[in-house]
């Protein structure tokens, strides 16, 4: 999960979204409750949440990805537009902007109807998930502080530790494990040079092995966060990095 960035509210829902609830609302009033509207009409009544125009303003902000696993939708199915406050128990959020989410199918089939009003998730517009999570090796964790039980509760109602996971993120680790022992190798070699041309060539290749990493750091990315988490802890790249600064200031 990483941090999203709302963008203003698409056109089609600020001139529709007070219609649209109120033949909603309507409708509830009628049968008394929405779980009692027939299922066609029901469906007729909310389907405008997944308006083009707001799904693909939604969709851009999560990078095409899902909001909270940050799966692709080859590997997650859909990306469908997912109500962060299920509209069930509260269908007066069915056309709020900030109630939706774009979410994978695997994510919004694990998250079901919970009540994030009751017994709230981390929601990536409005809080940064790289203060409340961390990973151990291919598992996400919840941070310990305030935010602990959050975290705990959005991996549990997500299913983010579960093997559709856990699996993407070990062939990531492979090619991790990998770089850091690439650079490390570079780094000997470095200190090995004898001639600052020789040394200007290995910094060149150690430069160009950490930009071919970071790549996997782009939000666009699938699985960025777990990826920024891994190179930031880790102990190679960053010693790469201080030593490729040094160079250039000097
Ligand atoms: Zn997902």
């Amino acid at each position: 999960m990483i941090k999203l960035n709302r963008t203003s509210k698409p056109k089609v829902l600020q001139d529709n979204e007070y219609t649209w609830l109120c033949h909603l609302k309507t409708a509830i009033d009628a049968y008394g409750s929405y779980s009692a509207i027939p299922k066609d009409e029901k469906s007729k009544l909310t389907k405008f949440y997944r308006h083009d125009g707001i799904k693909e303003e939604l969709f851009n902000t999560s990078h095409e990805k899902c909001a909270f696993c940050e799966c692709k939708p080859a590997e997650g199915g859909n990306i469908e537009v997912e109500h962060f406050k299920p509209k069930s128990i509260h269908p007066d959020f069915t056309f709020e902007w900030e109630n939706l989410l774009p979410c994978c199918r695997k994510c919004n089939g694990s998250k079901l109807d919970h009540d994030t009003a009751i017994d709230p998730i981390v929601n990536p517009y409005e809080m940064d998930p790289k203060e409340i999570f961390e990973y151990s090796d291919i598992r996400i964790l919840a941070k310990s502080g305030a935010n602990k039980s959050i975290g705990d509760k959005s991996i549990e109602v997500c299913g983010l530790n579960s093997v559709r996971l856990m699996k993407p993120r070990s062939e990531i680790l492979v090619n991790l494990y990998f770089f850091q022992d690439t650079l490390q190798e570079a780094i000997a070699d470095y200190y090995d040079a004898d001639t600052d041309a020789k040394k200007r060539n290995r910094l060149r290749s150690i430069n160009e092995a950490i930009e071919k990493i970071e790549q996997l750091t782009d939000p666009r990315e699938k699985y960025s966060g777990f990826c920024s988490n891994f190179l930031e802890n880790c102990e190679i790249y960053n010693k790469a990095k201080t030593l490729i600064q040094d160079a250039m200031a000097s």
